[in-house]
C-alpha cells in the first residue's frame, strides 16, 4: 500500500469527475456547508499534494483529521472514487511528514498503536487492570477526588467514554473448537476482535451460539492480533501489514469456509489484505484467499439461509430499531442482511430508524479527537432513535455500540443498545429452553 500520496496510483485520484454528488452524504459537509469539507473539496487537495502544487502541512492535516472516514461519500459516488485508499493514504502521508507530532501524542500512539494493539497478551492483562480499576469503584473514587484532571488531555477526554471491560473474555467464553448438536453444515473460524474482546465479549459467545443454531462448527484460536483496522485508519501501514501477516498464518483461509466477524469497522479492514499484502510474494496469493473467505456474520447467515428461532427472547412484542455502522454500510456494502436478521426474531417489532447509515459520531477515536463535531452527530442520531419509540437499538460495531450506550446514558434516555447476534442467539436460547422445560 502507498505511504504517501504522490506514490499512490494516480488513476485513484483521477477518478472523481467533481460531480458533487457525495456532498449531500458527508456529515461534515452538512455541518458547515465549504467545500474543503466536502469529499470532493479533501479529493482536490489530495490531488495539489499529488501533483506537487501543495504541501502535506498543518492545514492538510486538520482537515483529514476532521474527516469521519465514514465513506457515505463512496457509496454515493457514481464513479467509483476508492475514497477509502485515498482516506488512509492521506493519514499515512502526514504520519510519514510528521505533521502532527508532540511530545505527548507520540507516547500516546507508541503506548496504543505501537505497543498495546501489537501485543495481544498485553491488551488483555491491561483489560484485567482495568475490569479492576472499575470494579472496585476506583474509577468513581478518582473521577470525586479529581484525579482524573491529572491526567493528559487525550486520556482525561477518553475517560468518561471508556467501556465498562468485561470479568471475562472470549478465550474464557469460547472453547477452541465447538460443534452444532445438528450434522455440521460448514466449518468456520471466528476472529474475536480487541474492543470487541474487551468490552463486548458476551458479543462473541452469542456469535458462536448463533452459529451453532445454524449448523457451523467453529474454530476460535486463542490470542489472536488486533486485525490492524486501528493502524490502517491512522497512519501506520507498516504495522497494519504485519498484523495482517500474523492474522494469515493464525487462521488459514484455505481450512475453512468462513471467517467470521461481528464488528462493522473490522470486517470492513479485513476484506482488504490483498491491498496490504500485494507486493509481498509469500502472502498476497493467501491474502486474496482470505479477503474471500471473511464475511460479515449477518453476510454469512443470509447467504447460507438463516433458521427461524421458534422463540421469542421478549416477555412481551418488543419495538427494536437498527442502527447502521459507516464501515459495515459503507465499507462492506452489508445494508439488508442484519433487518433480515431482525426481522425472524419471534416477537421483535421492527422500527426503521430515519438516516440509520448517518454517523453517530464514533469513528474511531473521531469522539475524542473531533469531540464538537461528534456530539452534534450523536445528538442527531439520539433525537432519530427517541422518535421511533424503540426501546432496544441494534447495531453492530463496538464503537458504534459504546457511542450510544454513552449517549443515551447521558440523556437519561431508556433505550438499551444491542448487537443484532445477541437478539438471535437470546430467541435460539429461549426456543432451546422451552423445549428442553427448562425457561
Ligand atoms: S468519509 Fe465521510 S466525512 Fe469524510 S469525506 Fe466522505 S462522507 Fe465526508
Ligand atoms: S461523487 Fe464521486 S466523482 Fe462526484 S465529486 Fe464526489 S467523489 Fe468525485
Amino acid at each position: 500500500m502507498a505511504h504517501s500520496l504522490r506514490e499512490l496510483d494516480y488513476a485513484i485520484l483521477q477518478q472523481c469527475m467533481h460531480c458533487g454528488m457525495c456532498l449531500p452524504t458527508c456529515p461534515t459537509y452538512d455541518t458547515t456547508k465549504r467545500e474543503r469539507n466536502s469529499p470532493r473539496g479533501r479529493i482536490a487537495l489530495m490531488r495539489g499534494i499529488a501533483d506537487g502544487e501543495l504541501e502535506v502541512g498543518e492545514e492538510f492535516s486538520r482537515e483529514m483529521s476532521y474527516c469521519l472516514g465514514c465513506l457515505a461519500c463512496q457509496t454515493a459516488c457514481p464513479a467509483g472514487v476508492d475514497y477509502a485508499q485515498l482516506f488512509e493514504t492521506a493519514r499515512a502521508d502526514i504520519e510519514e511528514h510528521g505533521i502532527q507530532d508532540s511530545p505527548a501524542r507520540n507516547l500516546w500512539r507508541t503506548l496504543t498503536l505501537r505497543t498495546l494493539f501489537m501485543r495481544p497478551g498485553l491488551l488483555r492483562l491491561t483489560g484485567r487492570l482495568l475490569h479492576g480499576y472499575q470494579k472496585t469503584g476506583a474509577d468513581k473514587t478518582a473521577r470525586r477526588w479529581g484525579l482524573v484532571g491529572l491526567l493528559p488531555e487525550t486520556l482525561r477526554r477518553l475517560e468518561p467514554q471508556a467501556p465498562r471491560i468485561c470479568a471475562k473474555f472470549s478465550d474464557e467464553l469460547i472453547a477452541i473448537d465447538e460443534s452444532p448438536a445438528e450434522p455440521v453444515r460448514h466449518r468456520v473460524a471466528l476472529l474475536t476482535g480487541c474492543v470487541q474482546d474487551l468490552a463486548f465479549s458476551g458479543i462473541n459467545r452469542d456469535t458462536v451460539d448463533v452459529l451453532l443454531a445454524n449448523g457451523c462448527a467453529v474454530h476460535t484460536p486463542r490470542s489472536q492480533p488486533c486485525c490492524g483496522s486501528l493502524h490502517a485508519h491512522n497512519g501506520e501501514p507498516g504495522m497494519a501489514a504485519s498484523l495482517a501477516r500474523r492474522m494469515i498464518d493464525l487462521i488459514p483461509p484455505d481450512q475453512f469456509d468462513a471467517i467470521i466477524t461481528n464488528a462493522g469497522g473490522c470486517g470492513s479492514h479485513l476484506k482488504k489484505y490483498h491491498a496490504l499484502l500485494k507486493d509481498d510474494p509469500r502472502y498476497a496469493a493467501r491474502a486474496l484467499a482470505w479477503d474471500q473467505k471473511v464475511k460479515d456474520i449477518h453476510e454469512w447467515l443470509v447467504a447460507i439461509g438463516p433458521r427461524t428461532p421458534k422463540a421469542s427472547p421478549f416477555e412481551d412484542d418488543t419495538a427494536v430499531t437498527y442502527h447502521e455502522s459507516c464501515h459495515l454500510t459503507h465499507g462492506q456494502k452489508v445494508v439488508a442482511q442484519p433487518r433480515v436478521l431482525l426481522k425472524l426474531i419471534p416477537g421483535l417489532h421492527y422500527l426503521e430508524l430515519p438516516e440509520a447509515s448517518w454517523c453517530c459520531g464514533s469513528a474511531g477515536i473521531y469522539n475524542i479527537t473531533q469531540p464538537e463535531q461528534s456530539a452534534l452527530l450523536l445528538e442527531r442520531k439520539l433525537k432519530h432513535i427517541g422518535n421511533t419509540g424503540a426501546v432496544i437499538v441494534a447495531t453492530a460495531n463496538p464503537g458504534c455500540h459504546l457511542q450510544l450506550v454513552n449517549g443515551l446514558s447521558a440523556a437519561g434516555v431508556k433505550v438499551t443498545v444491542e448487537h443484532p447476534v445477541t437478539l438471535l442467539a437470546r430467541a435460539y436460547r429461549r426456543e432451546s429452553s422451552l423445549s428442553t422445560g427448562h425457561s
